[in-house]
C-alpha cells in the first residue's frame, strides 16, 4: 500500500517535493478506517496535515475503496507510542489525532503575502470577514494548487473570530463534507449532521471539485447551502477551477456559486514570490541574504508551497552542512529540481522548429489552435521539451506557442510524462530522444 500510496504523489510533485516529503515517511498502520503515517519531523507533520492529507484520503480510496482518515506522527511520537503499547496494548491512545478540521493558526491576514496573482482574492476575503454574509455570498476562490486559497479562507475565519468571538465557524475539505455526510447516513444522525452544518456563521467549504461524481453528498450540499444562504450566513468556497468547468457538477450548484463573487487566485510573480520567502524565512528565524531569496524564488516559479518546500530544504541543508545559507548552498541544495546547465543553452524557438522539423508540420500550426491529432502531439511534445530543458515560466512557454494558458502547457506536460514513463510506448520515447538529440 505505501509504495502504490508513494508513486501516486510522483508526478504531482515535483523532484524536489517528492524527496523531502514522501521519500522520508513511512507509513505504520493500516486499520478499516484509518492509516498512520510516520515522519521525521514537526515539520514534516505540518506539511502532510496542511498539505498532503486530501491527497492520501483521495488516492487510498481509489486503491482501497474505502475512505480512511490519516493521521500523522513523528518518529519520535510514534517510538513513544510503541512503548506505551507495549504497556497498556492500547491502541486507542492515538486515534484521538485525528487531523484537525479547526482553523490552522499559521494561516492568517498578517502571514499572507499581497501580490499582483491574490489581490483581489485578499481584498473580497477581507470584505467577507467584516460584513460576513451580507455583500459577497458565496465568495468562491479559484486557482492551481498551491496558491493560497486554502491559506485566505482560513484567514477569514480567524479574522471572523476577532471581530466577534462567538462566531461559529466550520471549515472542511468537500471530502470531508461527503463523509459526515455519509456517516451521518449509516449512523442515522442526519440530524445532528445538519446541525453540525447549518448552525454556523461561516461556512467554509475547500477544494469543492472533489464534489464531482458524487451525487448525493451535491444533493445535501444543495440543501445545506440554501438554508445559510436563506439565513445570511457566509458562505466560503474554493475550487481548482470555475464551477462550471467541473465536471459532473449540478446546473443549479453551478448557478448558486454565480451568485456571489468568484475571484481566480493566480501564481506569484517574481517579486511577490521574494516577498512570501522572506517572511517564512522571518518567521523561522532564518538568515538569508537577498541574493539567495532572489536565486530561490527564480528557480521555483510554479506555486507558494513549492517554494516553502524549497525553503525547508535549504534549511535543511544548512543544518547538515553547518553552513550557513548562501546562494551557492541553495544552489546546491536545490540541485535536483534546478534545470542542468543544459537547460539555459536551447531555446523554446528552437524546439519549436525542431519539433515542426522532426514531424513535418508547420510552425504556425504547432502553435495554432489546430486539434488533429498529427499536430496536437507534436504541440504537447514541444510544450514538453520547452518546461523540461529551458526555465522558462509555464505562462510564458504558454506565450510562445501562440498565446495559450499555462494549463494547457501543465497538461501538455504532464500528458508527454505519462506518455513516457509508461515502458510500452517505446515508440514515442525514441522520437523525443532523437529530437532532444538535434537540438
Ligand atoms: P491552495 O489551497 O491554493 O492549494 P494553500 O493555501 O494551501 O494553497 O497554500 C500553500 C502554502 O503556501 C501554504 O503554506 C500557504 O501558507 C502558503 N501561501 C500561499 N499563498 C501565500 C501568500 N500570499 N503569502 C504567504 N504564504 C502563502
Ligand atoms: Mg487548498
Amino acid at each position: 500500500t505505501w509504495k502504490y500510496l508513494q508513486e501516486q504523489f510522483r508526478e504531482p510533485l515535483s523532484k524536489v517535493s517528492f524527496d523531502t516529503w514522501i521519500q522520508s515517511a513511512n507509513l505504520v498502520r493500516l486499520t478499516n478506517n484509518s492509516v498512520t503515517i510516520e515522519v521525521p519531523s514537526n515539520l514534516h507533520k505540518e506539511y502532510w496535515k496542511n498539505n498532503l492529507s486530501t491527497r492520501v484520503v483521495e488516492y487510498l480510496y481509489e486503491f482501497l475503496g474505502r475512505e480512511v482518515s490519516p493521521l500523522f506522527v513523528t518518529t519520535e511520537e510514534q517510538a513513544v507510542h510503541e512503548e506505551q503499547k507495549e504497556e497498556t496494548q492500547s491502541i486507542n491512545a492515538f486515534d484521538t489525532q485525528h487531523v484537525s478540521s479547526t482553523l490552522n493558526s499559521k494561516y492568517t491576514f498578517d502571514t499572507f503575502v499581497i501580490g499582483k496573482g491574490n489581490q483581489m482574492a485578499h481584498a473580497a476575503a477581507l470584505v467577507v470577514a467584516e460584513e460576513p454574509g451580507t455583500i459577497y455570498n458565496p465568495l468562491f476562490f479559484y486557482g492551481g494548487v498551491g496558491l493560497g486559497k486554502t491559506h485566505l479562507m482560513h484567514a477569514i475565519g480567524h479574522q471572523l473570530l476577532q471581530i466577534n468571538p462567538n462566531a461559529k465557524i466550520k471549515y472542511v475539505s468537500s471530502e470531508n463534507f461527503a463523509n459526515d455526510f455519509i456517516n451521518s447516513i449509516q449512523n442515522r444522525t442526519q440530524e445532528k449532521f445538519r446541525q453540525q452544518y447549518r448552525n454556523v456563521d461561516l461556512l467554509l467549504v475547500d477544494d469543492i471539485q472533489f464534489f464531482a461524481d458524487k451525487e448525493g453528498t451535491q444533493e445535501e450540499f444543495f440543501h445545506t447551502f440554501n438554508a445559510l444562504y436563506d439565513d445570511r450566513k457566509q458562505i466560503v468556497l474554493t475550487s481548482d477551477r470555475l464551477p462550471n468547468e467541473i465536471p459532473k457538477l449540478q446546473e443549479r450548484l453551478v448557478s448558486r456559486f454565480a451568485w456571489g463573487l468568484s475571484v481566480d487566485i493566480t501564481p506569484p510573480d517574481l517579486e511577490t514570490r521574494i516577498a512570501i520567502l522572506r517572511k517564512k524565512a522571518n518567521a523561522e528565524g532564518l538568515e538569508i541574504p537577498n541574493d539567495t531569496l532572489s536565486y530561490i524564488a527564480g528557480q521555483i516559479d510554479s506555486n507558494i508551497r513549492e517554494l516553502e518546500g524549497a525553503l525547508v530544504r535549504v534549511q535543511a541543508y544548512s543544518a547538515i552542512q553547518r553552513n550557513d545559507i548562501t546562494t551557492s548552498l541553495a544552489a546546491d541544495a536545490l540541485k535536483s529540481m534546478v534545470k542542468h546547465d543544459s537547460k539555459q543553452n536551447v531555446s523554446i524557438a528552437t524546439i519549436q522548429q525542431k519539433v515542426s522539423k522532426y514531424y513535418q508540420i508547420s510552425l504556425a500550426d504547432l502553435k495554432g489552435k489546430k486539434r488533429v491529432r498529427q499536430i496536437v502531439l507534436p504541440r504537447q511534445i514541444a510544450m514538453y521539451l520547452s518546461r523540461e530543458l529551458t526555465s522558462t515560466s509555464l505562462p510564458k512557454i504558454g506565450k510562445e506557442f501562440g498565446g495559450k494558458d499555462h494549463t494547457t502547457v501543465i497538461h501538455a506536460h504532464e500528458k508527454i510524462k505519462k506518455v513516457l514513463n509508461n515502458e510500452t510506448d517505446s515508440e514515442l520515447r525514441d522520437q523525443i530522444d532523437e529530437i532532444k538529440k538535434s537540438l
